[in-house]
């Protein structure tokens, strides 16, 4: 390489992972290319925009937790775009809609009629196993939860709060946020989420979830069309190939950052541990279809989020009022209502027609929100194959595992929301990455500036 040459890194995946690492790069210097399979930047944080409504059919919203990313929005000068929603939860029992707002949750609790005197007295023992695990968990990795991953949600809390609270409290937030259940999630995950969700806003983009990565990607030189199908060494080089929209391509650069969930970085990744194989190739994706509805009209519910019970609908996980996270997401007075089925609903039934996914989305809500089937004005049905690892038991365990095999002077660096959960992992994970990144071309002399 010349001295007097940028250092340049080819990024794979133009995800709110890979951005992020771009951004911070170009910024100190470096040459970056980003290479997007897609004709859109963002993965699956997805805005669509159909007849005046937005929809978001990924990532749903960002938590006051999410300080990098709220920096990073601060810092690309978008922050006026977004806005608070308080979030106030209504979940369903025996007919009747209880409401808990999170920003006052000791006295949503205290004053609810979900669950008995008995089952609130009993939730205090939540806060020893809370406090103990409170810097544990973060948005880098949750390696640090290993210690908790060997009993499911399900059996402690039922040991240690009584069935009650695993179904009217940990039930319904797990799924919700998860769209997997309480049997299968470890019990750490619930330390995570209580902390994470006991938050006085959430927050949305009225322009749509997407805003952050499209602002990104109008500043970065993003190469669409473009699917990587190699990543090799070459002595002190790194050769990226694949197909373009044309022909196919190959191009050497001095590192390459691997951008991807673990079934795409599984293919690409030439330099994995077997521990680290171990781990991505155990990481079971979960599937998700989820129905978003432009309606006629807003529905009466001011809960911003309805999250069933399983004992109420099995196969139903929440309920979004899309119209409450900014103004301007649906024109005036109309509504946008977004609908998530639990995993292995979505798992077997994929491949459904539209049409027959929306009627079931209508049916299975109708008892909780109203029957909104003469509303519907507009609809999207989203399906994503792999939206997120599914939780289970073992899982922190094999994360430290695999993060104990990162070699953070390799050329080729790996990265995604997979050590941790979520657009916070995902912003952490590519901030971590141009770091290293960052490393390697000043040991090596290169940076532009
Ligand atoms: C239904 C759903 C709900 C969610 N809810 C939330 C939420 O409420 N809050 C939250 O914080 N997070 C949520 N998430 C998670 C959040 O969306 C992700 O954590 C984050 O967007 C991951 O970003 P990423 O860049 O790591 O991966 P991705 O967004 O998956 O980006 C990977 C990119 O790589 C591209 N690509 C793949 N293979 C190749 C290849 N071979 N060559 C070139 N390009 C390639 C893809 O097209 C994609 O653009 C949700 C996700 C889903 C699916």
């Amino acid at each position: 390489m010349n001295a007097r040459e940028p250092f340049s890194v080819a990024i794979v995946g133009a995800g709110l992972t890979g951005l992020t690492a771009a951004w911070r790069l170009q910024n100190a210097g470096l040459r970056v290319k980003l290479f997007e399979k897609s004709q859109a930047v963002g993965g699956r944080t997805m805005s669509i925009r159909q007849h005046g409504f937005v929809f978001d059919t990924g990532a749903i919203t960002m938590l006051p937790t999410y300080a990098k990313t709220v920096a990073l929005i601060d810092e690309l000068g978008i922050a006026s775009h977004l806005h608070r929603m308080q979030p106030v939860i209504g979940i369903p029992r025996g007919g009747r809609m209880h409401r808990l707002d999170l920003s006052r949750p000791v006295r949503s609790l205290l004053g609810t009629r979900l669950i008995s005197f008995g089952a609130k007295l009993r939730l205090l023992k939540l806060l020893r196993p809370m406090i103990r695990t409170w810097n544990l968990s973060n948005y880098q990795s949750l390696s640090s939860l290993a210690d908790w991953d060997a009993e499911s949600i399900a059996d402690y809390v039922r040991r240690e709060l009584g069935d009650e609270i695993n179904q009217y409290i940990a039930g319904p937030i797990i799924r919700g946020n998860t769209l997997n259940s309480t049997e299968c999630a470890p019990v750490g995950e619930l330390f995570w989420m209580l902390r994470q969700y006991a938050a006085p806003f959430v927050s949305g983009f009225d322009q749509g979830i997407n805003f952050l990565a499209e602002t990104l990607g109008k500043r970065l030189p993003v190469h669409h069309g473009m699917q990587v199908d190699a990543v090799s060494r070459q002595g002190e080089r790194v050769v990226v190939g694949g197909r373009g929209p044309q022909a196919v391509f190959s191009e050497t650069f001095d590192a390459c950052i691997i951008a991807l969930p673990p079934p795409e970085l599984l293919e690409l990744a030439p330099n994995l541990s077997d521990r680290q194989r171990h781990f991505l190739q155990t990481a079971k994706p979960l599937r998700s279809v989820s129905v978003h509805l432009g309606l006629r009209r807003a529905p009466a519910t001011t809960e911003t989020f309805v999250l069933p019970p399983e004992s109420e609908q099995p196969d139903l996980t929440t309920i979004i009022m899309d119209h409450l996270k900014a103004p301007g997401r649906a024109p005036s007075g109309k509504g946008v209502v977004s609908i998530f089925f639990r995993d292995t609903w979505s798992a077997a039934n994929f491949d459904r027609p539209d049409r027959e996914i929306v009627d079931e989305a209508l049916r299975m809500t109708g008892s909780f929100i109203g029957d909104l089937t003469a509303d519907v004005e507009s609809f999207v049905v989203q399906r994503w194959p792999y939206a997120i690892i599914k939780s289970e038991l073992g899982l922190y365990g094999r994360i430290r595992d695999y993060e104990a095999d990162i070699d953070q002077a390799d050329r080729i660096q790996l990265g995604g929301d997979f050590l941790s959960m979520g657009m916070e992992a995902a912003v952490s994970s590519g901030e971590l990455l141009a770091q290293r990144i960052q490393r390697l071309g000043l040991g090596a002399g290169g940076t532009g500036n």
